[in-house]
């Protein structure tokens, strides 16, 4: 990743890709206390467009108010940074990885003169889970790894060192041969993937975990939006796994996963064992909506 030509945004200036670097002794490196955000610029009629760039930005700094980490910029200076990121790298689409990280004015968990630093990347990513994938649904097992509790780490925060229990749980899926880890919260309920919210149909109702294990996701909140807008009853309740082997259809939502069927979970094929008509319907209103070809929501529509 690190060689290539193309700009980098760190701490408010443009610098070369291959020269956007920190010290081994950065204290992020260490203990993982950092947030990030990982957001998508579609191409549009007007150009490259970044996707509901205002509520990713809210996130960003939510999560670092959590982990009390003082943003040195204001969110007009960061929505900037990622627009010039999308615009002087030449991209069409992206994927945009903005991140506030401690730098290596000190070291240890008492360190107290760290300075928050920030930067900007993007690139282009197609399909997270594969052009395959979107069509024809993944397969995911259910991980022997729990989610966080709330008291452990912050599940609201999108913080780097969560992401140390979705690696786990995406290794040892991987491994097992699955495309994909599904977690159950610390009372053993359907938590989320490990990049990506989770939702059923049962007779032709959408479900999803209420939020208190799981991030809480744009692409939700899009998806969510998206669907009673076509008029889809949608209930966010405790879901149980086998509720879900049982249930007509399952897709994850993300950034990355955008909208993904599931089609096989721990072995049992969910409904008719391929992406569902209410997935597909959604996955449809969903890259309309991040392309521009819809009039509702144009400010979720940011165009760099
Ligand atoms: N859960 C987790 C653990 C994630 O990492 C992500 C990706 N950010 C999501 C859910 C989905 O969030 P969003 O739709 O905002 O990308």
């Amino acid at each position: 990743m690190d060689d290539r030509d193309g700009v980098i945004w760190l701490d408010g200036q443009m610098v070369p890709w291959r020269e956007a670097r920190v010290h081994v002794l950065t204290h992020t490196l260490h203990y993982g206390m950092g947030v990030f955000e990982g957001v998508r610029a579609y191409q549009t009629d007007r150009g490259a467009a970044i996707f509901r760039l205002a509520a990713h930005t809210d996130r960003l700094f939510n999560s670092a108010k959590i982990l009390g980490m003082a943003m040195p910029y204001d969110k007009d200076t960061v929505n900037a940074a990622q627009r010039a990121v999308v615009r002087e790298n030449g991209l069409k689409s992206a994927y945009l990885r903005p991140m506030c990280f401690y730098g290596s004015e000190g070291m240890g968990l008492r360190a107290d003169n760290l300075k928050v630093h920030v930067m900007v990347a993007a690139w282009e990513w197609g399909a997270y889970l594969g052009a395959d994938g979107m069509e024809r649904g993944i397969r995911i097992k259910t991980s022997s790894y729990t989610r966080h509790h709330v008291n452990i780490t912050m599940t609201r925060a999108k913080c780097n060192g969560n992401y140390v229990n979705s690696m786990l749980a995406l290794q040892e899926a991987l491994r097992d041969g699955y495309q994909e880890a599904l977690l159950l919260d610390p009372e053993g309920y359907v938590a989320e993937g490990s990049g990506e919210n989770f939702f059923m149909v049962k007779g032709g109702v959408i479900y999803t975990p209420e939020l208190t294990s799981c991030l809480e996701g744009i692409t939700r909140d899009t998806v969510m939006t998206l669907a009673r807008d076509a008029g889809y009853e949608i209930r966010e309740k405790r879901i149980t796994r086998d509720e879900v082997y049982i249930a007509d259809e399952a897709f994850f939502t993300g950034t990355a996963a955008e909208v993904t069927p599931i089609r096989e979970l721990d072995g049992r094929q969910i409904g008719a064992g391929h992406r569902g008509p209410v997935t597909e319907k959604l996955q449809t209103l969903y890259f309309d909506q991040v392309h521009g070809r819809r009039e509702a929501y144009p400010e979720w529509v940011d165009v760099v």
